[in-house]
């Protein structure tokens, strides 16, 4: 790490703590006391400052409004047994945010603004990381454009911010999956495996007509054959067939690098599976369901941790499963909990110490 930069710190004067409790608070609704703000002019990052929580005022003519130039990242941040603050994997977030940064011509953020910045607020903050089981802190940095001109081109003005925001269980039932064939989330050449904002609003209308039918998400296929699995709703995928967990490879550039996903690989190979990272076609899940060797699926990321899969609806195959039977799921969610709340020994060093 470079030189530590001039953070300017200023701090709220009452907490509002003070006014709420952080039992079951819902996802990304309420948030900590302070924030930090960058701005990027001239070629240079400046204006590092943490301060407290408050509203941004920009012009109408904001680029990111207009030309959709904005990335963000989800990460958490938990308490050990002891009540010391740890943030999970957060330099792997930080390496995906500019690639993510890259990708859509916006500038990288140096090290010593996106870690030390976030682990200043983090350690300002340490009161909002809740003490519950499946509770955290959630960490999300994001970065828009901030030129106000309409001409198109990569704006040459941009504002970083990291807020957090204390979080309860996401998707705590297991979720109904419709296989999605109209829509498309990411093609090649596109960025699907950027982090950008415009994933986002892109493949809200697929999840908002498989709920209309009953569903919670959808199950992403390939853009040209619609027949290659991708991602489940905003999360990756995993495929528990025989002792084989399956998960889509990366090598097309339509599935973001999940660090659940990474860690996942890596507690699936130490739990004695083997884990395959390849295309995985959905006439292949239905087969093996159907010779009752499809055992499990479910979904990986920050925000829902492991989210198991109870039903998958691909045309008129209706795929069922009793995730009370769940091993793989399971025990997984079992060992990430026992790392991330410092129960057992954090071999692979994936927890950062505030
Ligand atoms: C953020 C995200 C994931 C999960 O990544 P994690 O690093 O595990 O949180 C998966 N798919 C998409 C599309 C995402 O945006």
């Amino acid at each position: 790490m470079t030189a530590a930069p001039d953070i300017n710190v200023t701090r709220l004067q009452r907490s509002k703590l003070n006014e709420m409790s952080l039992e079951n608070v819902p996802f990304g609704k309420y948030f900590s006391d302070h924030m930090l703000e960058a701005d990027y002019e001239n070629g240079e990052w400046k204006n590092v400052e943490i301060k407290p929580y408050q509203p941004l005022l920009f012009e109408p003519s904001l680029a990111a409004f207009h030309y959709g130039q904005a990335i963000f990242e989800g990460i958490k941040a938990y308490k050990n047994q002891e009540g010391e603050a740890f943030i999970f994997r957060p330099q792997d977030n930080f390496r995906r945010f500019n690639i993510s940064a890259e990708r859509m011509c916006m500038p990288t953020v140096p090290e010593e603004i996106f870690m030390e910045g976030m682990r200043k607020l983090v350690e300002l903050d340490k009161n909002w990381i809740p003490g519950r089981k499946d509770h955290s802190l959630y960490i999300r940095p994001v970065m828009f454009s901030t030129d106000c001109i309409l001409g198109v081109k990569p704006s040459d003005s941009y504002k970083f911010l990291i807020i957090l925001s204390p979080t309860g269980p996401y998707y705590a039932e297991p979720m109904k999956i419709y296989v999605e064939e109209k829509y498309t989330r990411a093609a090649p050449g596109g960025v699907g495996f950027s982090k950008n904002a415009g994933n986002y609003g892109g493949s809200m209308i697929a999840a908002r007509e498989a709920r209309k039918l009953g569903y919670d998400q959808v199950l992403w296929t390939d853009a040209f054959e619609h027949k290659w699995l991708q991602e489940v709703g905003m999360m990756n995928v995993f495929f528990v067939i025989n002792d084989i967990a399956i998960t889509p490879s990366l090598d097309e550039g339509t599935i973001l690098n999940g660090v659940t996903r990474d860690t996942a690989i890596t507690l699936l190979l130490e739990m004695g599976l083997k884990v395959e990272e390849r295309r995985i076609s959905i006439d292949e899940l239905i087969s093996a369901y159907q010779k009752g060797e499809l055992k499990e699926a479910f979904g990986s990321g920050t925000a829902a941790t492991v989210a198991m899969i109870k039903e998958l609806l691909y045309k008129d195959v209706l795929m069922h499963f009793d995730t009370s039977l769940f091993k793989v799921a399971g025990e997984l969610k079992t060992r990430l909990n026992a790392i991330r709340y410092g129960l057992v020994p954090d071999t692979h060093h994936w927890m950062y110490k505030v």
